[in-house]
């Protein structure tokens, strides 16, 4: 066990650092410690978050070496994600690209390179910024979250995953190991379109869309969700609701459209007004929704 500070001399604040080898280890400390221990992955999100003093943990459990948990593969029916798997894993992988576009939306638009290379999808999910491209675009597949702690292992719904802003379902002494998705179904595209200011910033507003269609292109299965227009990622009910049994094109994307941008609750800031918000809510869910359907090859 090694001792770490953070900060200025004047105001460090010291932590324990330890690296465990294997889940059980993790898991098994993490029980230990409860809320005073802090699962370090990237790195990309707490290690800011130390240095502004948001968080004050006593012992930092350094996850990122952990073996067997940075993986994208499928297996009984599922893709199934390792929650160390980094950003850029999934902008390289070709299962990725060849059939879960929208993962690869998500990699490319996220951050910059070096966040890219070393931040992970199980933390960007444990983090939970309203603003998470990740919690945003996971929130449009029937996603499961798989957590081990002391008292075993439980699947959590992508649903009811996100409480408040950086807030989650999970406890502080349960690790997130998994993200499993239902696998890619003929007929099925989905897209991911982020409004940013530049490289490396996160969305002003972010829409994702998974959908369905028949062969006449009648939308059978639709998932939409909003980044940055509420305290947490944001499915847009009312607007899925409006496409279900629709002819897919521009009447019905655009009257979807409408509905995604006055069901999203955007706050103003640095980013843009509530207005602009909105406005870019629309714009961008029409065009997620024509790039999902585009790649249903329907
Ligand atoms: C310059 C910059 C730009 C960024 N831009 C974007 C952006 O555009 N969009 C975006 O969505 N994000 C952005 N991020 C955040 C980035 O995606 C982070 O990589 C991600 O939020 C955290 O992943 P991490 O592996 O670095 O986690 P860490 O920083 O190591 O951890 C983050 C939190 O998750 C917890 N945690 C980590 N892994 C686990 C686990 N397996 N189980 C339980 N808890 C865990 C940690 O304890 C901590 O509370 C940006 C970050 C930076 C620094």
């Amino acid at each position: 066990m090694l001792r770490g500070w953070v900060g200025s001399s004047l105001q460090a604040h010291s932590f324990e650092y330890v690296r465990p080898a294997t889940v059980a280890q993790t898991v098994q400390i993490l029980g230990e410690k409860g809320g005073r221990a802090k699962v370090l992955a990237g790195g990309q999100s707490l290690i800011p978050v130390l240095k502004l003093r948001l968080a004050n943990p006593q012992v930092l459990v350094d996850i990122s070496r952990l073996p067997g948990l940075a993986f994208i593969q499928e297996r009984g029916g599922r893709l199934r994600i390792g929650a160390l798997s980094r950003h850029r894993d999934f902008e390289e992988s070709k299962l990725v690209r060849d059939k879960y576009p929208i993962l690869a939306d998500v990699a490319a638009s996220l951050g910059d390179p070096q966040v890219r290379n070393l931040g992970t999808i199980g933390g960007a999910l444990a983090h939970a910024d309203p603003a998470s491209d990740w919690g945003t675009a996971l929130l449009v597949f029937e996603t499961e979250l798989i957590a081990k702690g002391p008292k075993g292992t439980r699947t959590i719904p992508i649903d009811g995953f996100f409480k408040d802003p950086f807030t989650t379902a999970l406890r502080p002494s349960e690790l997130l190991t998994e993200i499993l998705l239902p696998k890619s179904e003929p007929g099925n595209g989905g897209a991911y379109l982020k409004l940013k200011r530049k490289t490396g910033d996160f969305a002003t507003v972010g829409v994702a869309v998974q959908i369905g269609l028949d062969p006449k292109r009648n939308v059978t299965r639709i998932r939409l969700a909003l980044a940055a227009a509420g305290p947490t990622p944001m499915r847009a009910v009312k607007a899925e609701q409006a496409l279900v049994g629709k002819r897919a094109g521009p009447t019905a994307f655009a009257e979807a459209a409408r509905i995604a941008a006055e069901e999203g609750k955007p706050e103003a800031d640095l980013r843009g007004s509530t207005e602009y918000k909105r406005a870019m809510i629309e714009v961008f869910t029409r065009r997620a929704l024509e790039t999902a359907a585009g790649r249903t090859g329907r």
